[in-house]
């Protein structure tokens, strides 16, 4: 095929990295390509981490001619990637935070964590966040913007990086110990839920079998709650975990901690959660920051025992993690292990979440870019 460059140049360059494979292999059919060597391209892109599709001498002749004509500055196409504004390690080496700067200029941030035999990714959504939960950085910073798919795709492909699963000069990135990068959560800055098609698309892109292949029963979506967003995902029957964050079993308690509380009451939240819950026969996850004095104790744990009884659910406790904009401190390990006793007494099994990254602010709700 001939460019049309008039073409080219009215329509405006679309990241590579925001294309599914379904999109990609139509391009390429499209101009006339064997629908073969969208896989090639697909799996250079994104399991090769290639970072310039133009030297690969190895492709076949079609597809390096579709790719001088496509893509790069000023063609259809771009593989933009975010640079590394930095790579830090948690002090015990076993988290590693990277600053990645888009192609605007913001920053968010992925956070790599490692435990025995395995590595999680923390992926962001957004840049900043419109919810204003009072003890979360990305809260407090207020919202910037939505990520793209791509935006969201490539922090994996910056995970993989850092795993060192990459191509072979590569591999001299200092790793997180603990074994391959095994599971994705979408819980670093943002509500993924305020972002639905970008996300579902990226992870669409992420779990496709013939690239980066992350299994959907991998990934967990955590949300504070957005009611329509999880009725949405039940309809769509979307396979993937998810995650609601409660922090209070009253509408009261809840909203001075969740202000989006107010939009969606605990009713309807907990009533959308019900009908996520019996349409895909999937277990929910329910995650709750365990603040000293406020939402710690063993007569909150029973209001969030009888909340949620009759469900297949699994309770997270997160100790809270210190952010400059809230003054309020991480409840004590005996708290946690009350807390705990009561959610057990009826039932529901709970775990309380280790402390990871603190000291480079990459612990749950302390990323602000
Ligand atoms: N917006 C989504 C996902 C990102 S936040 C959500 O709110 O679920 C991921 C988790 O970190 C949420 O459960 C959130 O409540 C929790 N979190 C936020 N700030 C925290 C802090 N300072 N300490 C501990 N957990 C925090
Ligand atoms: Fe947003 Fe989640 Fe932070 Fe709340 S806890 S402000 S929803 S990122």
């Amino acid at each position: 095929m001939t460019t049309n460059s008039r073409f080219t140049q009215a329509t405006a360059t679309r990241p590579l990295l925001d294309l599914t494979f379904g999109e990609l292999e139509r391009e390429v059919v499209a101009s006339g390509i064997p629908a073969v060597h969208a896989r090639t391209l697909w799996r250079a892109m994104h399991v090769g981490l290639s970072e310039d599709l133009s030297h690969h001498p190895e492709f076949p002749a079609p597809l390096r001619r579709w790719i001088t004509e496509q893509v790069g500055e000023g063609r259809r196409f771009q593989l933009e990637l975010p640079k590394v504004a930095a790579g830090i390690f948690s002090r015990d080496g076993l988290t590693r935070k990277f600053l990645l700067r888009l192609s605007d200029g913001q920053v968010v941030e992925t956070v790599l964590m490692g435990y025995a035999g395995r590595r999680t990714a923390c992926l962001s959504t957004q840049v900043g966040c419109a919810m204003g939960c009072v003890f979360c950085a990305t809260g407090q910073m207020g919202f910037v913007r939505h990520l793209t798919a791509g935006e969201i795709v490539a922090q994996v492909r910056q995970a993989r990086l850092g795993v060192g699963l990459g191509i072979a000069e590569r591999a001299g990135t200092p790793a997180v110990p603990g074994g391959e990068l095994r599971n994705l959560v979408l819980m670093g800055m943002g509500e993924p839920l305020h972002n639905y098609e970008a996300v579902m698309t990226a992870l669409e892109i992420i779990s496709d079998r013939g690239g980066l292949n992350i299994g959907p029963s991998r990934i967990t979506i955590s949300t504070v709650g957005v009611v329509p967003g999880i009725l949405r995902l039940a309809e769509e029957q979307r396979p993937y975990h998810l995650a609601v964050s409660l922090h209070g079993a009253t509408d009261a308690e809840r909203a001075a901690l969740v202000p989006i509380g107010r939009r969606w009451p605990l009713a309807e939240l907990i009533g959308a959660c019900r009908t996520y819950g019996s349409r895909t026969g999937r277990r929910i996850f329910f995650e709750w920051t365990l603040i000293a004095g406020t939402n710690d104790s063993v007569a909150q744990a029973a209001r969030l025992a009888a909340l949620i009884a009759g469900m297949d659910a699994h309770v997270n406790l997160i100790p809270l993690n210190p952010t400059e904009g809230f003054r309020g401190s991480c409840a004590r390990p005996e708290a946690a292990k009350a807390f705990q006793e009561v959610l057990k007494a009826s039932g529901i099994p709970s775990t309380v979440r280790q402390h990871r990254g603190i000291d480079v602010a990459a612990g749950c709700g302390q990323l602000r870019a």
